[in-house]
């Protein structure tokens, strides 16, 4: 079976963990420091707070912003349910707009329209890997003074305009298994202003500056040394990773017949989280389908869009319609793209598709 995620686990990464239990410091400890200077520095930006997982990190950005109830937060309904979950934990309200069909990312241009005297932030989700049209949504945030949180869970040094993806406001990272690199689970908020650097690191330690002192309502959310270690190996291949990534889904786009395969709009990098075609509506289950008995995997991110989600319509009342993300949904297709493949596999899942779309 050709898998749809592989990480990358070296003789590196081993060493690294067995140093850190040697080292008697497993919790939060130097090489989570060393590591949040590292990845704030792959950014481009002046500070890191690593957390337990990327949605302890877009949490805790939220909560160090001040967002709570009664504010509404923009994003997309075209994500994984996260980016809106995190915001519904802090008592906020999350607010859809529709994506473009050519990125998958919010359309920016349907974003005013839904900012209300309650609208505190938009959080774009740079999904897949690429990031989202971030001069517009600057310029919007900018005229109606909204904070920015990118959501950055898929687009490890993923760049817009030669800006890494995580420099543009607050950044939220995710270090999940199976994103461009990991620390088993894992979540890095980014920003370049120490102030906010420092309230994030407070509410992910019981809200505590001084020890055993509790001045505001905070959590556990603090990363490990041994998690810390793995991080800070994985994201020295990082440029490596994404090279392979952006190779893999080049020769797929050179090879693929009778889908779509991705936009890559100039001036972006794309770091191909995911390398996600689109297939026509009634046929791509049944590609999926085929492909699953030709020994190649695939996945649906995401079939249910956000709103559409049983929790939401059910208990929060979500009833809005959007239609670019409801037609995505159906019509999407992610293929393996991950560093680990080899060529005669890619070969593989091209001519699988191919075989499929032909007949
Ligand atoms: C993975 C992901 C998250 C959450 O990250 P976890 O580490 O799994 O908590 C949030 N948003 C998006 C877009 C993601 O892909």
């Amino acid at each position: 079976m050709i898998n749809m995620a592989k990480p990358q686990i070296g003789p590196e990464e081993k060493q690294a963990v067995l140093e850190v239990l040697d080292s008697g410091i497993l919790a939060q400890g130097p090489r989570v420091k060393a590591f949040e200077e590292a990845f704030a520095s792959m950014c481009g930006v002046g500070y890191a707070v690593a957390t337990t997982s990327g949605t302890t990190a877009l949490h805790v950005a939220l909560l160090a912003h001040g967002i709570g109830p009664g504010d509404e937060v923009i994003t997309s309904p075209f994500t994984f349910i996260a980016s809106a979950n995190s915001v519904l934990y802090t008592g906020a309200r999350p607010v859809f707009v529709d994506i473009d069909p050519k990125t998958f990312n919010i359309d920016p241009a349907k974003i005013e329209a839904a900012v209300t005297a309650k609208t505190r932030a938009i959080m774009p989700v740079h999904l897949f890997g690429l990031c989202s049209d971030m001069d517009a949504i600057l310029e919007i945030a900018q005229k109606h003074h909204l904070l920015v949180i990118e959501d950055a869970c898929q687009s490890h040094g993923a760049v817009y305009k030669g800006k890494k993806a995580g420099s543009f406001g607050t950044g939220a990272f995710s270090l999940y298994p199976t994103k461009n690199i990991t620390s088993g689970e894992g979540g890095m908020i980014t920003t370049s202003d120490a102030g906010f650097a420092d309230e994030c690191k407070v509410i992910r330690q019981h809200g505590m500056r001084v020890r055993y002192y509790h001045d505001e309502l905070g959590y556990n959310f603090r990363m490990t040394d041994i998690q810390a270690a793995i991080g800070l190996e994985q994201l020295k291949k990082l440029e490596k990773f994404n090279q392979k990534r952006q190779a893999n889904a080049t020769l797929l786009s050179g090879a693929l017949k009778g889908v779509q395969v991705p936009t890559i709009p100039e001036g972006y990098e794309h770091v191909f989280h995911q390398y996600t075609v689109r297939v026509d509506g009634n046929k791509r289950d049944a590609l999926r389908k085929h492909l699953q008995e030709r020994g190649v995997g695939s996945e649906v991110y995401y079939p249910v869009p956000v709103h559409k989600q049983n929790y939401y319509v059910k208990n929060l009342g979500y009833d809005g319609s959007f239609p670019e993300s409801e037609k995505a949904a159906a019509e999407v297709l992610s293929l393996p793209v991950h560093p680990g493949l080899s060529s005669a596999e890619l070969a593989t899942v091209a001519a699988a598709v191919n075989e499929f779309m032909a007949g």
